[in-house]
């Protein structure tokens, strides 16, 4: 057996060479120079076997694919493009191996690591949940660059390789095996048995003769271009480049495939899309990593243990909370001032375990499970015994603070307590209950069951003890934590709001939505910002500017027409309402012309690119306050926020990371 090393090599009495990947150094198997290496070593070292088996050691990882931390350091074009060259000529070697190779897949096999297992002769896939397959690589601006563009197309046709491709999303063993991704799927147990078996019977029967998969028109490529552009507004050079790269080889000899790969993948690996997003990728890997370091001076705290908890409100919010809640194993007590509101909350509760278990998230007695772990009341019954207490009630400063009264008589003495409000600081909520060190926020978004990011906020009083338990809370909920200092509005509603106000402005000065909405789509956001209000309400936004003017004065000059036309009874796109800036009917948004009544006009136009330097420049700056008054600790926490709660486009990178870059003062 060779040296331990990530990659190791052994030849058993039967003929069956065995190359197996497990880094000793690191809990995954990722291609790096040195996995590289040892591979190269494993190949020369196997030149006698009668077959051979590629497998993992590792639980749950096959090969992760290729190390991201090496991908960003690829210096341009050509260097990607060697880079590319070099892996492609590697994994030739196996499908020129002289003897059949089986790839056993057990664990995830991700983009370099299925392309590795696509230059096998035959590939098989434990029936394992762990086992998942697939090539991501577009997700993150790249496209395979090991020979996979070109291997996938050859294997199951252009159409299904692509469809894959676009979807970078990893796939289960039963999904590979009918998508053609892998040849047969074996009970995990069986899994090494079964490799032997088929090595030997290749080696003893020869390679599988594959038929060529049936070619594909123009008419497709271009269909599947032109979906593509209008899904990334044309801002995503990897799917198109993916697309452009196997119609172009789709009848090319296979060298000359391989180079155009090469050379396609060289110039979307260098591009400032494919750096941003690996750098949005790394984002969100540091938040699942995320501690309090730095937050409290006498050092880190151990959690307390939180099982049971409380939900005071049984709002949209509420509801939403408690529902995630009990779907993660906590015991859940949920409240609000009248039976009929309570049951309402436990319909959307009932609602949101259904359609879980109607997209397959959760099993049937799962569900069923969740549901029975919420208790309600009209009255206390239950809040004696929380662990955690979480406010959801209405964002009224006074109404919380007797709410945070209330609760404080009523818990536990260590039962902590903690508020969902947007924008509301802590301490002016609940600084003045017993023993405030217990208090904090817990900032969910809207809807619960989609958005990732959890805004855990520390007050001027909340103790080490109490951050630790809402953090490993937060985590095990498996929700990305962003950690805040307490200050009104976050980071989330306070950045956002200012944008929004500002787009608010120009439509008041007679900017129409028309032109202030498609400007910042194509700036990268989801949505317009008018069409944004809308989906929050107007009503709600029209309240939060009232809140940020309290707060800063003389940094935030609220807009008036959110109030107008909330009193106009244009509350946005709400089941009672059904219009806002825009009219919705049939799905379909069409301005709402009564509205611009409202409208003082006057100013001159607006080119796309003034709006767009207008709003983002507002956004910037208040950015940049946040950061510099501490409300978060760095530029990459701040951006980490506001790509997940607010749908900052991720292929730009982060907020303050496009800003800086921009600015040319160098991306930190
Ligand atoms: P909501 O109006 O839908 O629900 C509030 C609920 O609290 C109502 O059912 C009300 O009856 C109940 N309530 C009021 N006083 C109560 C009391 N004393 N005891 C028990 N229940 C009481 O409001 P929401 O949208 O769920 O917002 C709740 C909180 O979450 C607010 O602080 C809000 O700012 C924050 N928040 C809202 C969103 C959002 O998008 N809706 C997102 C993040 C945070």
């Amino acid at each position: 057996m060779s040296a331990v090393g990530p990659v190791t090599f052994s030849l058993e009495a039967d003929g069956v060479g065995w190359i197996v990947f497990d880094d000793p150094a690191a809990r995954a198997n990722v291609f790096n120079a040195a996995t590289q290496t040892a591979f190269a070593a494993a190949l020369d070292a196997a030149a006698t076997a009668r077959a051979l088996v590629i497998r993992s050691a590792k639980e749950r990882i096959f090969l992760a694919g290729a190390d991201l931390q090496w991908l960003a350091t690829l210096p341009d074009a050509a260097g990607a493009a060697e880079f590319s060259r070099a892996g492609q000529k590697l994994f030739q070697r196996l499908a020129d191996f002289p003897a059949p190779v089986v790839c056993a897949i057990h664990g995830a096999c991700a983009g370099g690591g299925f392309e590795l297992a696509l230059a096998c002769h035959w590939r098989m896939a434990s029936d394992a949940p762990v086992t998942q397959i697939g090539l991501p690589e577009t997700g993150i601006g790249t496209i395979p660059g090991w020979g996979g563009s070109v291997r996938l197309p050859r294997l199951i046709g252009a159409k299904p390789a692509l469809d894959h491709i676009l979807a970078a999303r990893l796939v289960g063993a039963a999904e590979a095996r009918r998508a053609g991704l892998v040849d047969e799927i074996v009970p995990a147990p069986e899994l090494r048995a079964r490799a032997r078996q088929a090595a030997l019977r290749l080696a003893a029967e020869g390679r599988p003769v594959r038929s060529a998969p049936a070619g594909c028109e123009p008419a497709v490529f271009a269909g599947l271009r032109a979906a593509t552009v209008a899904k990334t507004p044309g801002r995503q050079p990897a799917p198109v480049a993916a697309i452009d790269l196997v119609e172009r080889t789709a009848g090319a000899p296979f060298p000359e495939a391989l180079e155009l790969e090469a050379r396609a993948f060289g110039d979307v690996t260098a591009g400032a899309v494919c750096k941003n997003l690996v750098h949005v990728f790394f984002l969100r890997d540091a938040a699942k990593k995320r501690t309090l370091d730095g937050w409290f001076p006498a050092g880190a705290a151990q959690p307390r243990p939180i099982q049971r908890v409380g939900v005071v409100g049984a709002g949209v919010m509420g509801s939403g909370v408690a529902q995630w809640l009990a779907a993660h194993a906590f015991e859940v007590v949920m409240r609000d001032v009248q039976p009929a509101l309570v049951e309402r909350g436990l319909g959307v509760i009932r609602g949101l375990f259904d359609d879980a278990v109607k997209r397959g998230k959760l099993s049937t007695a799962e569900g069923s499970a969740g549901l029975r772990r919420v208790a309600t009341t009209a009255g206390w019954d239950g809040f004696d015994t929380c662990d955690l207490v979480i406010e959801a009630i209405v964002e009224n400063a006074a109404e919380k603070q007797k709410m945070f009264s209330e609760l404080a008589a009523l818990v536990r003495r260590d039962a902590l307590l903690a508020s969902n409000t947007s924008a509301l600081p802590i301490e002016e909520i609940a600084g003045h209950v017993a023993d405030p060190s217990r208090t904090l926020g817990l900032h969910f978004f809207n809807p619960v069951s989609r958005m990732p990011l959890v805004e855990l906020i520390i007050g001027p009083h909340t103790s080490a003890v109490a951050a630790a338990s809402a953090l490993a809370l937060v985590k095990a909920l498996g929700k990305s934590p962003a950690i805040c200092r307490s200050a009104p509005g976050f980071v989330v509603t306070r950045v956002l709001f200012f944008y929004l106000n500002e787009a608010v402005r120009l439509w008041e000065q007679g900017v129409p939505a028309e032109h202030i909405d498609p400007a910042m789509q194509e700036w990268g956001w989801p949505m317009g910002p008018l069409r944004l209000i809308d989906e929050v309400g107007v009503d709600v936004t029209g309240f939060i500017f009232g809140e940020m003017e309290h707060y800063f004065p003389s940094r935030f000059s609220g807009t008036a027409a959110c109030g107008q036309m909330a009193a106009a009874g244009w509350r946005g796109r709400k089941a009672d309402a059904g219009a806002g800036f825009y009219h919705y009917e049939a799905g379909r948004a069409s301005v709402n012309g009564a509205a611009a009544a409202l409208v003082r006009g006057g100013g001159p136009p607006m080119e796309e690119r003034a709006i767009q330097e207008t709003l983002m420049g507002v956004m910037v700056r208040e950015a940049e306050a946040v950061l510099a008054e501490g409300v978060v600790r760095s530029a990459d926490d701040l951006d980490f926020a506001l790509l997940l709660g607010a749908g900052f486009p991720a292929w730009r990178g982060g907020l303050l990371r496009w800003a800086r870059a921009e600015r040319g003062a160098g991306v930190p």
